[in-house]
């Protein structure tokens, strides 16, 4: 079976990742259009696993931890991902689903998927220093929402109902936001100006979905505005075109991710739509059946936007233990986006490395002893 009946090469090992050997031979695919199929391989997605949004997010409750100390309070999961919430916890952060179960006066994580801005007012009320690890790609969506609110337009958010995402979003301007889930919510549209409407989305959407729901929307509304910039940010549509690129020649995709996880399972719903017989999301290599694997040659493997690689490692020891040695990476995109820590975390940290080196050049004028 060839990508998209095409083949491909097998090239020389050509990774950065220090490849154990334990780990199968990894070899970089890339087309070139004349290849033969390997008997029982992996094929790896990459991009996957972290985005720029998660990596901040994690390090921020990190960096929280060591410089104030544990507890650091985190509202909702700082992501959705079980292991990395588990990890965090283990390390003294404390997960809470309301401001109100912070006790008065702590420090308080806000997640990277964005709150309301009465979330922020009920951490004032509570005298909270909030540190909010919403992810900047998130932030530009919200300022959209404002913006647009601000002219009084309606505003469509394309989006699934009840994610932390759209209550965030739709929390900077109620009173003008009416949520999409989807292409069949378009007949239940209905607004005040047809000339006057916009929409936005949830970051974490199917790219094809949510252009097929911009669509219907625009055949009920012609004179519907898009967003200035796509909202479906460039790690999720990375990650779907890496799935979609070697889905057709999978006979099974394993997404690493939670269920919780909205990329997790979007990317599991593209494999399968992009040709995969089946596709599979997991939280940890321990969850794969071996009756998934039966009779499979190829087996894809992504991870979602919040997994971090050594779950992928894990799947793919499991799978080289399956018989499946030969591992190729298939390149789609090169992510190079990092952001910065939140302003407040950074000040605070600025202020403690000043405290440190006043303190040591103190005790070097003049030594205890
Ligand atoms: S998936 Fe996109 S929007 Fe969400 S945290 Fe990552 S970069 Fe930000």
């Amino acid at each position: 079976m060839g990508f998209r009946g095409l083949s491909w090469a097998l090239q020389s090992r050509a990774s950065g990742y220090g490849w154990p050997e334990s780990r199968g031979r990894l070899t970089t695919a890339s087309y070139d259009g004349q290849v033969t199929d390997t008997p029982k391989r992996v094929l790896l997605a990459k991009p996957r696993g972290y985005c720029a949004g998660v990596d901040r997010a994690v390090q921020t409750v990190e960096e929280a931890l060591k410089l104030y100390g544990p507890p650091i309070y985190v509202r909702k999961e700082i992501v959705h991902n079980r292991h990395v919430v588990a990890t965090l916890q283990a390390k003294g952060a404390v997960f809470v689903e309301e401001n109100e179960e912070v006790p008065e006066g702590s420090i308080v994580v806000f997640s990277a998927h964005g709150v309301a801005p009465e979330v922020h007012e009920q951490a004032r009320a509570r005298s909270l220093k909030a540190i909010d690890a919403t992810c900047p790609l998130v932030t530009k969506v919200h300022q959209e929402a404002r913006r647009f609110a601000a002219a009084d337009y309606d505003i469509l958010l394309i989006g699934h109902e009840g994610h932390e995402e759209v209550i965030g979003t739709t929390g900077e301007a109620p009173a003008n936001i009416q949520l999409v889930d989807g292409p069949d919510a378009v007949d239940k549209v209905t607004v005040r100006d047809p000339s006057k409407v916009v929409w936005l989305s949830q970051t974490t959407l199917s790219v094809d979905e949510t252009l097929e729901t911009v669509d219907r929307l625009k055949r009920k509304l012609p004179l519907l505005v898009s967003p200035p910039s796509d909202d479906i940010c460039y790690a999720t549509s990375n990650r779907q075109d890496a799935v979609k690129t070697i889905a057709p020649s999978c006979d099974v995709v394993i997404v690493v991710g939670s269920q919780n996880s909205s990329n997790s399972q979007r990317l599991r719903e593209v494999a399968v739509d992009a040709g995969a017989r089946a596709a599979y999301l997991v939280d940890y290599a321990s969850e794969i059946r071996d009756e998934w694997l039966e009779g499979a040659s190829t087996v894809g493997l992504t991870s979602g936007a919040s997994v971090p690689d050594e779950l992928v490692m894990e799947v793919l020891d499991l799978l080289t233990e399956r018989g499946f040695g030969e591992v190729a990476e298939v390149s789609t995109a090169d992510e190079k986006l990092t952001f910065s820590l939140p302003q407040e975390l950074k000040r605070d940290m600025k202020a403690a490395k000043a405290t440190r080196a006043g303190e040591a050049a103190a005790l070097a004028a003049h030594p205890l002893s």
